[in-house]
């Protein structure tokens, strides 16, 4: 059996955003589509997300915030959220799913079953705040992981790694001011969403980059803080917020890493977690909006994580 878990959505296209959006269902199957033409599918454990109950959401949401969603999410067709934020009819089924497999997987990581998982999940959620939908987000996937893996007996502290060309403002404003949770977040700065660079805490550390950051000096500059961050905190889990839009081919980030990145990323953060966490890792797609781009990085991660 693999040591890596693949976790996956009962159905692709679950939370069905218009055609012109670009967090679409089209982003799995190209993940997916990618790791199967490659062989890579064959070396990976594959499991259907297990869905949450809702009530799991309201242990890093207001629990009004997460009532509200559930009250105006629409019988049919959709509304917006906000601005940038479609719910559809089916988005909640979607949420409930994405944010199990993250518990679905720290559970199966925990007992041993597995070393480390990936879970290829839609709508992303790191963006989305205690009390509000931000940026394509309704409920914090990698916040819920991390708040289920700390009621484990085994597990005092939590890194969160989020590398998303996007600051992680969500799971920032969750986890502000804990001494169980670090966040480590790189992000091209000044950007959406447009939060503060300076850290709220010492538990978050922010590594902002300049637009047009590539691949030598991306690893240069993260390379030392990520590992100095991490190595002081000494996790016992390590979470993954994996977005791929840093990629120079994405049409939203102004990064430009290659997908060999993406590889040398995991690679960084399986050491820490061997060092530190048994080699412990739970990662979750966050964002990435070149189909193409996304896919390679994508499977240049999960190759990582199995050990190629
Ligand atoms: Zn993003």
């Amino acid at each position: 059996m693999s040591s890596t878990l693949f976790i996956h959505h009962s159905q692709f296209d679950q939370h069905s955003v218009p055609p012109s959006h670009p967090e679409s269902p089209l982003r799995n199957l190209a993940v997916e589509t990618k790791l199967r033409q490659t062989g890579l599918w064959q070396d990976l454990s594959v499991q259907t997300c297990e869905m949450v109950h809702p009530d799991t959401f309201k242990k890093v949401h207001a629990s009004g915030y997460i009532d509200q969603l559930y009250r105006i999410a629409p019988p049919k067709g959709m509304i917006l959220a906000d601005a940038d934020t479609p719910l559809m009819f089916n988005t909640l089924k979607a949420t409930e799913e994405a944010a199990g497999s993250g518990i679905q997987a720290v559970k199966q990581v925990l007992s041993g079953e597995f070393k480390n998982a990936f879970c290829a999940i839609r709508p992303p959620g790191h963006h989305a705040e205690p009390n509000k939908t931000v940026g394509f987000c309704f409920v914090n996937n990698i916040a819920v992981a991390a708040q289920y893996a700390l009621t484990h007996s085994s597990i005092n502290k939590v890194v969160i790694f989020d590398f998303d060309v996007h600051q992680a403002n969500g799971t920032i404003e969750i986890f502000k001011n804990r001494n169980d949770v670090m966040v480590v977040s790189t992000f091209q700065h000044p950007f959406y969403p447009f939060s503060h660079a300076f850290s709220p805490s010492d538990n978050i550390i922010n590594i902002p980059l300049e637009a047009e950051t590539a691949s030598t000096q991306f690893r240069r500059l993260i390379e030392g803080k990520v590992t100095q961050a991490i190595s002081s905190f000494k996790p016992d889990l390590i979470l993954i917020s994996a977005g791929f839009d840093a990629h120079t081919d994405d049409p939203m980030g102004g990064l430009d890493l290659i997908d060999e990145d993406f590889y040398w990323l995991t690679k960084l953060s399986m050491s820490l977690a061997d060092t530190y966490a048994n080699g412990r890792i739970v990662s979750m797609m966050e964002g990435g909006y070149n189909l193409e781009a996304l896919a390679l990085s994508a499977h240049q991660h999960i190759q990582a994580l199995a050990g190629q």
